[in-house]
């Protein structure tokens, strides 16, 4: 239900422009295709990914002798998902959740673009599963992100483990662990800086708080998970980038795919990264993040 209403919004931006387009052109000519590529494009899908999807369409059109505009939203739909997966299996990518242990995040990004936010809703949404949640606010540096992160642990009802601001990260990380521990926590998810001026920084940082990570919880960090402004376009696929030479990123919370026309944000991160998003932003409640399906994405557009 909040898929559908948050796609609403980001329907009516996006597909909106499609379906004006099938609704002007009966007849699919060189014109039509001419602007449904600019529609594409400027939904942020990419330049090449776009170019090659036409060509597609164009040669599916021929194939099944599809003449009018109507049909061929069916063939787009189709393709947007082939896209997405590539030579992949077509399946939702689930979050490494541990069954029998615990199950340690580690969330990164830049700030505003919805970290805090997502991490409470990921909070509410292990607590609705039934299990016991803990966040270690080590966002140490950006004033106010302690007790912003605070303010959706009692959202949330979930227990923050914290120290005073300006503290290095990786102790607040390393306090984090041990309370979950004590505490039989099932999932710990670990709130970081994201000072993307000084990359050797960033990298240094995110490397220390790995490795304690790794020295108390082997296996762990199960996810790290990169947050990203859909609305900022071309900008998110170069954090996308940064932040992965800076560490493995495992998977994408895409925030703010309400209302904005943007979402083919989605498709370039996945051709030019190949890293899942797993989840995305319809809204800024705490029930507002869904997992993300490329499938359900895409013909939810066109619904
Ligand atoms: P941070 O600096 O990265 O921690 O960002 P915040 O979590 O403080 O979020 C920045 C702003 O974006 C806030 O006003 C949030 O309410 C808003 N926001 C976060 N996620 C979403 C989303 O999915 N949709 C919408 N519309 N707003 C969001």
């Amino acid at each position: 239900e909040t898929y559908k209403e948050g796609m609403k919004k980001t329907r009516g931006a996006f597909s909106g422009r499609i379906n004006d387009l099938i609704a002007r052109y009966r007849k699919v000519d060189e014109d039509f295709f001419e602007e449904l590529e600019e529609v594409l494009i400027s939904a942020d899908v990419g330049v090449t990914t776009v170019m090659d999807l036409v060509d597609e369409l164009k040669l599916e059109v021929k194939r099944r002798n599809i003449k009018d505009s109507e049909e061929v939203k069916e063939v787009i739909s189709e393709k947007l998902v082939e896209i997405y997966y590539g030579d992949d299996s077509g399946e939702v990518e689930k979050l490494n959740i541990q069954e029998n242990a615990m199950t340690v995040i580690l969330v990164v990004g830049v700030n505003g673009v919805g970290k805090t936010t997502s991490i409470g809703k990921l909070a509410h949404r292990f607590k609705q599963e039934g299990k016991k949640v803990m966040l270690a606010a080590g966002d140490t540096f950006r004033a106010g992100a302690i007790e912003q992160l605070e303010e959706w642990g009692k959202r949330a009802d979930v227990e923050v483990i914290k120290q005073s601001a300006g503290s290095d990260p990786a102790a607040v990380i390393y306090d984090g662990i041990r309370a979950a521990k004590s505490r039989e926590a099932d999932v710990l998810l670990c709130d970081t800086a994201g000072r993307l001026q000084n990359k050797v920084n960033l990298m240094k940082e995110l490397e220390k708080i790995k490795r304690v990570i790794e020295r108390e919880v082997p296996g762990a960090p199960h996810e790290v998970l990169l947050v990203l402004d859909a609305t900022t376009g071309q900008n998110a696929l170069n954090q996308a980038k940064t932040f992965s030479q800076a560490t493995d990123v495992s998977g994408i919370v895409l925030t703010k795919l309400d209302g904005t026309a943007k979402g083919g944000i989605v498709l370039a991160i996945r051709k030019d990264l190949d890293i899942p998003v797993k989840f995305v932003g319809l809204g800024e409640k705490m029930e507002d993040l869904q997992e993300f399906d490329a499938s359900l994405f895409v013909y939810g557009l066109f619904a």
